[in-house]
């Protein structure tokens, strides 16, 4: 069964370089309708939660400061078939190989400044969705 929402971040960088706009635009062209969105500076210690699956990977504390290097903007999207197609959307991981077109091919600039997080399972995105938003938040 495929979910209908995931979790996206824009990442610190496309944030201070004005790129919030155009990926909203972007994310309501492609028929995401946004659930609930804050904009927040995640602490040090919310981003290692956030990212714990990653702490055994070599870029974990590059990821970490990164992530915490100034405010982010978190939204829950709602989709059919949400996680894939928002996947599909943003492009690969390093935006050197993301199609073009795609938010990270358009917005990213390198592996870690990537514009964007999309979660990576129904799964997860029900997680991180409940780590950023509680049940007040979404509408
Ligand atoms: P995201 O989870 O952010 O949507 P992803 O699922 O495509 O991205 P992951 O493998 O979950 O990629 O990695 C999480 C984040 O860690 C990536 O978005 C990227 O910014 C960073 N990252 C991944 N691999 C590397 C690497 N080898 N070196 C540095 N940073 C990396
Ligand atoms: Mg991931």
């Amino acid at each position: 069964m495929s979910g209908k929402i995931t979790l996206t971040m824009i990442k610190p960088l496309a944030v201070q370089q004005g790129f919030i706009g155009p990926i909203l635009s972007k994310i309501n062209e492609n028929g995401f309708r946004i659930v609930a969105m804050k904009l927040m500076w995640l602490t040090q210690n919310q981003a290692m939660r956030f990212y714990e699956v990653h702490k055994e990977r070599p870029f974990y504390n590059d990821l970490v400061k990164s992530m915490t290097s100034g405010p982010i903007v978190a939204a829950i999207l709602e989709k059919e078939n949400a996680v894939e197609e928002y996947r599909k959307l943003i492009g690969a991981t390093n935006p050197a190989n993301a199609e073009p077109g795609t938010i990270r091919k358009l917005y990213g600039s390198s592996l870690e400044a990537n514009a964007v997080h999309g979660s990576d399972s129904d799964e997860n995105a029900q997680i991180e969705a409940d780590f950023f938003f509680s049940k007040l938040e979404c509408f």
